[in-house]
């Protein structure tokens, strides 16, 4: 009895947990808030072109990406802007994920997996936000 009360505890505050890092996604992630100075210049992000003939993949600045998106972004449409690709010129480049798994490591377009993590893998299935929850779930129920 004593061990499914301690369960339903564990429980109780893996959902809390959740739920404060939805907000914070969420919260951050859709406009709003946040100065775009508040991002350090070196840090960087993955972006990757959808133009089937290029599938160009590189590194740009974080900063420079959310500078792009916040001045051509469509109120009208869902999805963040397209950036022009450096390799093809085509307007077919979006932030993208580096896979964390080192035996896979592919990059790929953020969300690829719909409703999932953003940064699930949509090869190996793995994500590495699931993976840090994972992880701190572990610590939780104590190794
Ligand atoms: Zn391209
Ligand atoms: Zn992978």
């Amino acid at each position: 009895m004593e061990e499914s009360k301690k369960k339903a505890v564990m429980i109780g505050i893996i959902v809390v947990c959740l739920g404060v890092a939805g907000v914070i996604i969420f919260g951050t992630g859709s406009g709003g808030g946040g100065s775009l100075d508040d991002i350090p210049d070196d840090e960087m992000t993955w972006v990757k072109c959808l133009n089937k003939s290029c599938n160009a993949e590189y590194e740009m600045s974080r900063k420079e990406y959310f500078k792009f998106v916040t001045a051509n972004a469509n109120p009208m449409a869902p999805s963040a802007p397209a950036l022009t690709c450096e390799k093809c010129d085509e307007p077919s480049v979006y932030v993208a994920e580096k896979c964390q798994n080192a035996a896979c490591g592919i990059v790929f377009r953020s969300g690829a997996v719909p409703n999932d993590f953003p940064d699930r893998c949509p090869t190996c299935k793995q994500s590495a936000t699931e993976e840090i929850r994972n992880a701190r779930k572990r610590e939780m129920a104590g190794g």
